[in-house]
């Protein structure tokens, strides 16, 4: 231990440290090179550039980030944590060089040896911690509140193998691993000062203490240790850098002891590895719950480890006084998957800290707050009673005296009514009773939202109806957005320039700016030089087509492209399905009206979802009869691009110009995707289904292909769905399903796809995919029509980006800050 002498000494040294000290940056890189990765040769792996570089640009990150620390600790406004089981951050490089403004230096660094940045940055293995896009909000919402300077802390799970690589062969999808950290990462620092205890199984005891209180303690558990790893995260420009802390699983000493003194060395070593599995993989499902021990291990470690790191920095500063802790913070949980927070605060409030239950509820109900991010019943996550009382005791307990309490509110408010109670009691009955986590969130919460207007509104009328009589001050909404640093700024440096050019620069930090392109809609050089720029990156998507997949577009070609997960909901089926009536109408020779298409999906199923493998295959068993015809070869390309991801989106959404978003009404609760290509300037073709909507209303109808049903329409249809009548009934669908089920894209294995053809013609076909094919067919016509008029189609183009500053996340992360969080920026007024 330091005295008190020594450690103002350190702390007046610390103050002295400044990035005034580090050198110029290809000296920096120099030593870096040297002493860091102790390098010596002459020949140097590009992986090492990028390794000197993100240590040098690192080093001045640090000062910023010891600052904003330093702030945050000190500061007495409400701080806000995010909790997430996901980020999808991608890669930190260049969005270090870019907030930071060390663009035109580092290049120049490069120079020097020869080096392109552009090539070092490819050496960055993405940070894969999500699988879509709840966790790459999770990212966008980070960096936003580093943009706006808001007191925010991340906290997630330090996955040893992040989401899975995708490859295909023979048109299937195979899973890889995904081991990120192989060769170390630059942009996380481990502190093992803050590491907490974590406990599970074991039973509770009851007693009375020395002064006759009683008290509940969880003993005889099995202790494990979470240790943290901060990454920073940059403000644009501002001096301001935010934590996102991650947590990786350890054995702790004593667990291994007790072993190892019995004699069991190995069995120590093994208890060791079981411990660290907590923290080994991320689950691949997007939007699909999979009950495993394992996962709900995850989340307690990351809710408990997250908790504790937050009270104590709080009796730090306060002592065991908790009056204002719940005026002062403030959860906000990302999906149910961190739900047992609700649970966790009030046993370590009560539990470790001595309040009594109202006090404790008090205060938790004061500051958890939960998003809800879907609809579909099989992503509502439900934990079994049997597992959570063996592995969380405790919390079980406390989880049924929420309950019972609740429920007598219930009964008071809402005499008589046993069938109310039973609906939204946070234990669903039956033989194997469960947990509803979703439940639990809304009641230990004092906000629930949505994250698009449609959602929020089926929220309230549909899934939490009930809860919505009951508190309807509880629901709000939040449509998502994204980050224009990341989604347009870096992405798309051509289009950056030209905004530059037209426009200045405000629009990195306040979207709403790009309405200043709306008078230059109509202008016929501003439109050729936004024309030039989507050819350069259509060019560049091309080239990284080729290299990934060996097929070739045609810059001149209309790009259209659906990336995202693969899910029915999300139907990339109707888009096949499409491409096939598209093939189909070549190789009769009725191609008049029709425009040369390329036509690009992406994606990851889920290793364990049978019917999205199939999908994948579908799309490239078409993909390869499609790109193999000579008939087709100037007017169609399908391919599917392996391995999607933030990095690859980078790539392909400034060279989009068709964006595919095409889910069954009411099904997606947002999508992100969509807002990232409307940025880019691509048109979408669309349901009326989460943002789409709002995206329609802010370019204008016009300016929108807009297909099928809505959510009501949907469930009306629902009622007497026939896709047989249909298909019979309409030639072009008729020859598409002939085609799948003649087999002409399977001839080698016969069969393989019915599972997907008897799935469309199945009236009980929840994503009525056939129901919606004809009015997608028509939509596509009136997008190739505009396609054709170039002038039309810039013109629509430019008024999408300039219409999209309602879809940045700085919009979101502030009404999440004025209506949610009550937080206020840490430097107001600033210094
Ligand atoms: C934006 C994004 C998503 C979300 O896409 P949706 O179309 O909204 O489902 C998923 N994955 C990656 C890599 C993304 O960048």
């Amino acid at each position: 231990m330091l005295d008190q002498k020594q450690e103002s000494k350190l702390a007046n040294s610390n103050n002295n440290l400044s990035s005034e000290l580090l050198a110029s940056l290809p000296e920096e890189i120099r030593r870096h090179l040297y002493f860091t990765l102790g390098h010596f040769s002459d020949k140097i792996d590009s992986h090492y550039y990028y390794q000197a570089l993100a240590n040098a640009i690192r080093d001045r990150v640090t000062t910023h980030w010891r600052t904003t620390r330093k702030r945050f600790a000190e500061s007495t406004n409400r701080k806000v944590h995010y909790f997430s089981l996901e980020f999808l951050l991608g890669r930190s490089l260049n969005n270090a060089i870019q907030n930071l403004g060390l663009d035109e230096e580092s290049r120049r660094a490069l120079h020097a040896y020869g080096l392109k940045l552009e090539d070092i940055e490819e050496a960055e293995p993405d940070a894969g911690l999500g699988n879509g896009g709840l966790g790459r909000l999770a990212a966008c919402f980070l960096d936003s509140c580093a943009n706006l300077e808001l007191p925010v802390v991340g906290y997630g799970i330090r996955y040893e193998f992040g989401m899975f690589h995708q490859t295909i062969k023979d048109g299937r999808q195979v899973e890889g691993p995904d081991h990120w950290l192989r060769d170390g990462n630059p942009w996380e620092i481990e502190r093992p000062e803050d590491t907490r205890t974590i406990k599970f199984y074991g039973h509770t005891r009851r007693g009375l203490d020395e002064n006759g209180k009683s008290f509940t303690k969880w003993v005889g558990t099995h202790d494990l240790l979470a240790v943290p790893y901060d990454m920073p995260i940059p403000g644009y420009k501002n001096e301001t850098v935010n934590t996102l802390r991650l947590w990786k699983a350890a054995a702790t000493d004593v667990f291994n002891l007790e072993e190892f003194n019995s004699g069991n060395y190995p069995d120590a070593v093994v208890q060791k590895n079981n411990a660290e599995q907590i923290s080994m993989v991320l689950y691949p499902n997007d939007a699909s719950e999979n009950g495993k021990e394992l996962r709900l291990k995850q989340q307690y470690f990351l809710v408990s480890s997250s908790l504790q790191d937050v009270l104590a920095k709080w009796v730090e500063q306060h002592g065991e006084d908790f009056t204002k802790f719940g005026e002062l913070n403030c959860f906000q949980l990302n999906d149910t998957h961190p739900a047992s927070a609700v649970p966790e605060l009030m046993r370590l409030l009560m539990d470790e800290h001595g309040l009594s239950w109202d006090e404790a509820w008090k205060i938790t109900s004061n500051c958890m707050a939960y998003t809800n991010h879907t609809l579909l019943p099989e992503a509502l996550e439900r934990w079994s009673v049997g597992l959570f009382s063996r592995l969380l005791p405790r919390l079980l307990e406390i989880i049924f005296e929420i309950n019972e309490r609740f429920l007598a509110d219930v009964a008071k408010q809402y005499p008589g009514d046993m069938e109310l109670r039973r609906r939204v009691s946070l234990v669903e009955e039956g033989d194997h009773p469960h947990i509803r986590m979703a439940y639990l969130s809304i009641v230990g919460s004092f906000s629930v939202n949505g994250v698009a207007a449609l959602h929020t509104e089926l929220l309230k009328s549909g899934l939490f109806s009930d809860f919505y009589a009951m508190w309807p001050k509880k629901f709000n909404n939040k449509t998502n957005g994204v980050t224009q640093r990341r989604w347009l700024s870096h992405c798309n440096p051509e289009l950056r320039d030209l905004l530059y050019e037209t426009i200045g620069t405000e629009w990195e930090s306040n979207l709403e700016q790009m309405s200043k392109l709306l008078p230059l809609a109509d202008d016929a050089a501003f439109q050729a030089k936004w024309a030039a720029v989507k050819l350069k990156n259509k060019k560049r998507l091309a080239d990284y087509v080729l290299s990934n997949t060996g097929v070739t577009f045609d810059p001149n070609a209309m790009f259209d492209v659906q990336v995202k997960r693969i899910h029915e909901y999300k139907r990339q089926l109707l888009n096949v399905l499409h491409v096939v009536h598209l093939y189909d109408r070549i190789r009769r020779g009725d191609t008049s009206g029709m425009v040369p298409r390329c036509v690009l999906i992406g994606g990851k199923a889920a290793p364990g979802y049978h019917v999205a493998k199939l999908i994948v295959k579908l799309i490239n068993n078409v993909a390869s009869v499609v790109n193999s015809d000579p008939k087709t070869k100037d007017m169609l390309k399908l391919v599917f691009f392996p391995n999607y991801r933030v990095s690859s989106m980078e790539i392909i959404c400034p060279g989009t110009e068709l964006s595919e978003q095409i889910s069954t009404a009411g099904k997606e609760a947002s999508g992100t995707g969509n807002m990232k290509f409307m940025m880019n300037g691509a048109l979408t073709i669309g349901t009326l289904d989460g943002a789409n909507i709002e995206i329609r209303e802010q370019a204008g109808e016009d300016n929108f292909f807009l297909f099928g049903m809505d959510a009501a329409g949907v469930v009306e249809a629902k009622k007497s769905y026939n896709p047989d009548a249909i298909i019979a009934g309409d030639d072009d669908i008729r020859r598409v399903m002939e085609l799948i089920e003649g087999g002409h894209f399977n001839e080698a294995e016969p069969g393989i796809f019915e599972l997907l053809t008897k799935g469309l013609r199945n009236p009980q076909d929840q994503w009525l995919t056939i129901g919606d094919f004809r009015s997608y067919i028509d939509a596509q016509v009136e997008a190739e029509a505009a396609y054709a008029d170039q002038k039309k189609w810039n013109r629509m183009s430019i008024i999408n980006s300039a219409t999209s500053g309602w879809f940045s996340s700085d919009r979101t992360i502030q009404q999440y800050a004025d209506e949610i969080w009550n937080a206020k920026p840490l430097r107001d007024g600033k210094a």
